[in-house]
Formats: structure tokens, sequence, C-alpha cells
């Protein structure tokens, strides 16, 4: 019989890696505890909710059914910033979702299948023992200290700049870049359409209208005065896109330099602790949830048999480098590794056929 606040696996960070995690290893009967900063998950949400195209996609929208507003993309056109030239396409557009209520249901499905979850706290340190995590110290008067045998740290991008990763000293700290997420009405873009506009010029680079539905869509940019100045200009096509569009939503994030986007760090474990989504220096929703996914299936079985060794734990970086290893998510440089973003789209596809998301439960 475990003692309260004894934990077979402690989530930190609730985000879609830490709360993909903490419901597959629940549903797999482990005790489970998700720390999360915030007062809420899903807030605040700087993503617009894009999944690339693969069998785990499909099985999620499937899965969730009408429980998260969803549509399919028809279509992912790359053009340029400039001209509007069209410089590819794809129909493995997949899909947008409202990324917020997604990692509510996901939240909320884990917890219906046993896990705890605290809300409103941070996990401050990692507490040893011979060298070995044995429990966390938060910041929370509810549960100031839980012990547990492994460890998923799902604590973001921000594990890259100051928090886990750079303790636990698989990356060097990198510099933490802000900027606004806004979601736009009275956009010029087309319901079901990705367009993504390409420059020389930083302003008009890696311009992606993810469009939600008709008029509004969700557009990241650095700053506000990038923004005014972008609906300003009248010389490039994404300029005119935005010319009468206002925000209906900003938020902001980061992103963190270290390493390159989406590139997994050289370990993912270490003793008792699995890295999973950005804090693994991965990065995209699709590619965190898996990473949980796989942190749960691994963290079950070690715990069923007994073995919690590093080598042991050493199959979860071994899942993840067979499969979305083969396609990270290089958003900023997949016409440079993969020649296209289609041909990053197919890889990706092929490299996750079969891995299927974890049936939810609407029983009741
Ligand atoms: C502007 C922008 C747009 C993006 N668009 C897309 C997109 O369309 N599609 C896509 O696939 N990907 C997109 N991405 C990437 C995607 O958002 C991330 O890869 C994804 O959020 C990573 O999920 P995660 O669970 O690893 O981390 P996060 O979502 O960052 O979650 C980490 C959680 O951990 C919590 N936390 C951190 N430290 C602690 C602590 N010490 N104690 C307790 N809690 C802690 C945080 O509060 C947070 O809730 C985008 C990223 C940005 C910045």
């Amino acid at each position: 019989m475990k003692a309260m606040n004894d934990f077979d696996v402690i989530v930190i960070g609730g985000g879609p890696a830490g709360c993909y995690a903490a419901l597959t290893a629940a549903k797999k009967g482990l005790r489970v505890a998700v720390f999360e900063e915030h007062g809420a998950i899903g807030w605040p949400r700087h993503d617009p909710g894009w999944l690339m195209d693969c069998d785990f996609a499909n099985s999620i929208i499937s899965a969730v059914g009408k429980a998260v507003p969803w549509s399919r993309v028809k279509e992912y056109r790359v053009c340029h910033s400039e001209s509007g030239d069209l410089i590819e396409k794809s129909t493995l557009g997949g899909y947008l979702i409202r990324r917020d209520l997604l990692e509510k249901e996901i939240a909320a499905q884990a917890v219906r299948a046993g896990a705890e979850l605290h809300i409103k706290t941070r996990v401050e340190r990692l507490v040893r023992k011979e060298g070995r995590v044995v429990g966390v110290e938060t910041n929370s008067n509810v549960i100031p200290r839980a012990e547990g045998q492994i460890f998923i740290c799902a604590d973001g991008i921000r594990s890259a700049g100051n928090g886990f990763a750079v303790a636990e000293g698989l990356c060097d700290p990198g510099e933490v870049r802000p900027g606004l997420s806004y979601l736009l009405a009275d956009a010029d873009v087309s319901a079901g359409i990705i367009e993504h506009f390409l420059s020389s010029e930083p302003l008009l680079n890696y311009r992606c209208f993810f469009t939600h539905r008709q008029d509004a869509c969700f557009l990241g940019i650095p700053s506000y005065a990038a923004f005014n100045e972008l609906k300003k200009r009248e010389d490039n096509v994404v300029s005119r896109k935005v010319k009468n569009a206002y925000p209906l939503e900003v938020c902001g994030y980061t992103r963190v330099s270290s390493a390159k986007y989406g590139k997994y760090f050289r370990n993912m474990f270490m003793h008792n602790l699995i890295f999973v989504g950005d804090a693994s220096g991965g990065s995209g929703n699709i590619h965190g949830m898996i990473q949980g996914h796989f942190a749960g299936i691994v963290a079950a079985s070690a715990i069923k048999e007994n073995d919690v060794s590093e080598e042991r734990l050493s199959e979860y970086q071994n899942l993840v480098l067979s499969t979305l290893g083969k396609a990270p998510f290089f958003w900023f440089s997949a016409r440079e590794d993969f020649g296209s973003f289609n041909n990053w789209f197919h890889e990706f596809e092929e490299a996750t056929k079969g891995i299927k998301a974890i049936e939810l439960d609407y029983s009741k």
C-alpha cells in the first residue's frame, strides 16, 4: 500500500506531452501525479493547434469526437511573401484543433483514469538520494513534496532555457526569445487552407496563417510593433492579408535558441528521469504527445517488472529515435532538411505509421 504523495510516476508540466504521458501511465494502472504551475490546463494558449497528419493524429481526432472543435486542413501552401507565387503545396495538411481544449480533454481523461492533477503547483527542485531522484519539492502548501519511482520532465521549451533539461546537463542554457501569437479576425484567409510565406526579409519570413475558419486565423509574430509594421506595408502579400485584420485574442510565447529547433537532445533520459516534448529538445504537439505515450508505456512496463534502471528506460529513447527521430518537428528547416514540406510530411507519416492514440472514454 502506497502512502499519500507517493507515486509510481511524477509528471512535471501539464502541456500536451505531460498530459499524454499521464494518460497512458494511468490507463496502464500506475499511480500518477501531474504538477502544473499554471492555474489551468491549456492556458496560456500560444499554439495555433496544427496537428501534423499521421495515424496518431487521426486516432486522436476520432477519439475526441465532438468534445473538441477541429477542422481538416485541405491544403498546406508554401508561397513567396513578396509575390505570393506558390512554391509548393501538400494535401497532407493534418488538422487544426483547439489545442487548449484538447489538452484539457487529455488531462480530464488522465484524471478519469486515476491520475492526480495539481495545478498552481510548480516543481522547484528534484530531491535526490544516492544520485537517483526520489522526489520533488513544489511551491504548493497542498502538496509541498511528493515521492516517485520515475519522473517525467515535460516542462516545455523553458526546460532548455532555465528548466530541468539545463539543470540536468542535457543541453546548454538557451536564450529565451519571446513573441506574440494573435488570433486574428477579418484576415484575408480561406477556411481549410494553411498558407505559409517565405522571404529573405525577417519580417516577412515564416509568416504562417493557420486558418481555423473563414477570415479567422492564428499568426505568430515577434512583437506588436512588428505586426503594425506588417499591416502598414503594401509591397507584399502577407501585409495585404492582414490589412483589415484585428486581434481577437493575444497570447505570448517563448522560443529558446538551444540546439536546432525540434532536434532532440543527445539524451532524453537520465537515471530515472525521462524527458518528453519540448523539454527533450523536440517540438510539435503530435511529436510531444507520442513521446508522452512512449514514456507512459515504458514507465508502466519498467515499474511492473520492478526494473527502473537507466538501461531499462533507454527503451524510451530507442522508441523515439526509431520513429519520430526520422522526421522531427523541423518546422524552420523542413525545406533544407527534407527538400520540401511535402517530403517532410510524407516522412513523418511513414515514420509514425501504426502508432495510435489511446481510446478515450466517453461511456458516461
Ligand atoms: C508560436 C508557436 C506556435 C506553435 N505552433 C504549433 C503548431 O501549430 N503545431 C505544433 O505541433 N506545434 C506548434 N508549436 C510547438 C508546440 O506548441 C510545442 O511543441 C508544444 O507545446 C510542446 O508541448 P510540451 O507539453 O512539451 O510543452 P508545453 O506545452 O510548453 O507545456 C509545458 C508545461 O509545463 C509547465 N511547467 C514548466 N515548468 C514547470 C515546473 N517547474 N513545474 C510545473 N509545471 C511546469 C508549463 O506551465 C507548461 O504548461 C508552436 C510553438 C510556438 C511557440
